[in-house]
């Protein structure tokens, strides 16, 4: 398993770096996250230990299972739903939290941050697409949470997250070249910088690199058929 998993990781790796060069991108513009909710403890470790430091789950709970039980030099990411009630034990656990879908939240996390005496990087996730089943802000959402941001020290807004439609990788382009502008757009109106763009999964991952993501997460194409 270990082995094939290390083909894969190399796989995907590849098809990154091509990716990157079909947009003129440098490959160390473009950070893979490998996300673990499908697997086992033991296999995200094997992940992990064929050279992949960011690791991804989607629910806190499962989040709180594997973090202690692989080495510290994992980085990971919160990239699911999070409850208020579960801000405070998932902080000190994790590297960047993907999917900050309310202003409560937002200040839940503030709040817990400075009892914590950190200061927490966080991505704010949108709902480019419009889907109703979807979380995030709206794109109508955005532009206010400026004035926000100001008021939460403890919290560090790096950029913005989206989940395209799971239909077809093309028509997720649009969705990408959205959430791209809105970041530029921000980074202008809310006057800080918003580096990040976290966008494209095993279906549209490649789409996702030529308009800019900067973290992909990415799950099925590392084990589906081999875990
Ligand atoms: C599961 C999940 C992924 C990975 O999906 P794959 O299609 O398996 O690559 C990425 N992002 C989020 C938010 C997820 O929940």
């Amino acid at each position: 398993m270990h082995a094939a998993l290390k083909t894969r990781l190399d796989e995907v790796r590849g098809r990154i770096a091509e990716a990157c060069r079909r947009s003129s991108r440098e490959q160390s513009t473009v950070r893979l996250i490998g996300v673990t909710k499908y697997v086992t403890a033991e296999v995200a470790a094997s992940l992990h230990l064929s050279g992949l430091a960011d690791l991804g789950e989607s629910r806190p709970q499962e989040l709180w299972q594997k973090a202690p039980a692989l080495p510290d030099s994992v980085r990971w990411h919160l990239i699911g739903q999070l409850q208020r009630n579960k801000v405070e034990r998932t902080l000190p656990l994790v590297n960047l939290i993907h999917s900050i879908d309310s202003l409560r939240l937002l200040e839940a996390i503030g709040t817990a941050a400075k009892a914590q005496n950190r200061i927490m990087p966080v991505l704010l996730e949108v709902n480019v697409s419009r889907e109703e089943a979807k979380h995030g802000f709206t794109v109508e959402e955005l532009p206010p949470l400026g004035q926000m941001l100001s008021r939460l020290p403890n919290v560090e807004v790096q950029g913005l997250m989206t989940m395209a439609a799971l239909d077809n990788p093309e028509n997720a382009r649009s969705t990408f070249a959205e959430l791209r502008k809105l970041r530029d757009a921000m980074t202008t109106q809310w006057g800080r910088p918003l580096p990040e763009l976290s966008m494209g999964m095993t279906n549209d991952f490649e789409v996702a690199i030529e308009e800019g993501a900067t973290m992909v997460r990415i799950g099925s194409a590392l084990f589906e058929g081999i875990v």
